[in-house]
């Protein structure tokens, strides 16, 4: 832990460090704690809110669930702003941002700059990461960009559906290290970069290229390019959770996960309610890849805060996701999610139209709720961390 603090102090703009460490470490703390009490009250409204600001994308990867190939949609600039604003008044201080490609968008650097006392995750593949727009983020210093690599240049190629991918991306965390940003880097974990990534020397190269953080997500096979056959096998479920805790006591890199609490028992973000997921088109939905929404960001004059605690949709969503699994409704149990949408006539919110059919023919597999191969965290710092910030908030019972 003191080597990575070094890393940090002696790579990170200091004025950046600070920013993270308080408009997200501190005050993403007292966002949980203030979600923890809207709870007690019956009301839930996530602290962590996930915004995909566009729909466009100049990538075309396997298992992508948006609709990258449909004409370009942007959430305007006063749109983000009325959002965040009114999440700010409930507490929130941290925003994650998604695509599509959130630098595809011509306001990206607005919103940030709008919200010096927020904080941003900016989800991307690196492309457009270079010295003028890393700089921005730089001197804007509220965002850290987080930078997914899919695979060796062949596999990433193939996963990504484009030429040259990895180099571009390559080239994207270089401008981030070299621009003092915090930067991190994701992998979608699945059957072509599992044997590439899942590894030390993997991760001993992600330090060497200056990262900071690392997150591996694991496959999920959405979307129309679905490739169910990309998906994680048990066996490999057990040890991406295992080599994440691992790495945590070995490495000097931050290693991040959304899946398990201090235990090692599963969870559902959504299903607990500390993040839900805003759509490229202002749709209210559970997470990124449940496309199904009766709410925008438009009702109730953009009061989110009311639009997602009165929201039936989502109540039900959360109960019926906490009841079947502590992991992947999506994966585990298509057929319940089919029937929470119906009961709610919720609305398909792809332009392709598509989402119902896409969950139709979903086969039920496993996701990261694997009982009893709980594996617990190592760390001290990770377990304090998560005993407090980051579990299943009662919705297990
Ligand atoms: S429903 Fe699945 S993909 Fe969505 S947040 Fe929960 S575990 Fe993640």
């Amino acid at each position: 832990m003191l080597k990575m603090g070094y890393r940090m102090v002696s790579t990170v703009d200091l004025r950046l460090l600070w920013k993270f460490g308080y408009s997200f470490g501190y005050k993403g703390m007292k966002s949980v704690n203030r979600f923890k009490k809207r709870l007690k009250e019956g009301k839930v409204f996530p602290p962590f809110l996930y915004i995909s600001i566009t729909n466009t994308c100049n990538l075309r990867c396997q298992g992508c669930w948006v609709d990258v190939d449909k004409p370009q949609h942007f959430i305007s600039l006063e749109d983000m702003n009325r959002l965040i604003n009114n999440a700010k008044k409930h507490g929130n201080s941290f925003f994650g941002i998604l695509g599509g490609e959130p630098f595809m968008h011509p306001q990206l650097f607005d919103i940030l700059e709008a919200h010096p006392d927020c904080y941003f995750q900016i989800f991307t593949n690196g492309q457009y990461l270079n010295d003028e727009t890393a700089g921005r983020l730089r001197k804007i210093g509220n965002a850290t960009p987080l930078i997914s690599v899919e695979g060796t240049e062949i596999v990433s190629d193939e996963r990504r559906g484009r030429k040259k991918v990895l180099s571009k991306t390559l080239a994207g965390i270089e401008a981030a290290v070299r621009n003092r940003l915090i930067t991190g880097v994701a992998t979608s974990v699945c059957q072509s970069n599992f044997d590439d990534l899942v590894r030390e020397e993997w991760v001993d190269e992600l330090i060497e290229r200056g990262a900071h953080y690392m997150w591996f997500h694991t496959y999920r096979p959405v979307g129309p390019d679905a490739n169910p056959e990309l998906a994680l096998n048990t066996e490999q479920l057990v040890a991406v959770r295992r080599f994440g805790v691992e790495m945590r006591n070995k490495k000097a890199i931050a290693v991040v996960d959304a899946y398990w609490d201090d235990k090692g028992q599963a969870l559902c973000p959504a299903a607990t309610g500390i993040s839900h997921h805003i759509s490229p088109f202002g749709d209210v939905e559970p997470c990124p890849i449940v496309q199904f929404a009766n709410e925008t960001i438009q009702d109730n004059d953009g009061d989110i805060y009311k639009t997602m605690t009165e929201s039936p949709l989502l109540e039900d969503f959360r109960k019926t996701a906490a009841k079947a699994t502590r992991g992947c409704i999506v994966l585990e149990r298509p057929d319940l999610l089919k029937e929470v949408v119906t009961r709610h006539d919720a609305r398909d919110t792809t332009i392709r139209k598509a989402a119902m059919a896409e969950l139709e023919v979903m086969d039920s597999r496993g996701s990261q709720h694997q009982p009893g191969r709980e594996v617990p965290e190592k760390h001290w710092m990770y377990r304090f961390a998560k005993k407090h910030w980051f579990f299943g908030f009662g919705a297990y019972t």
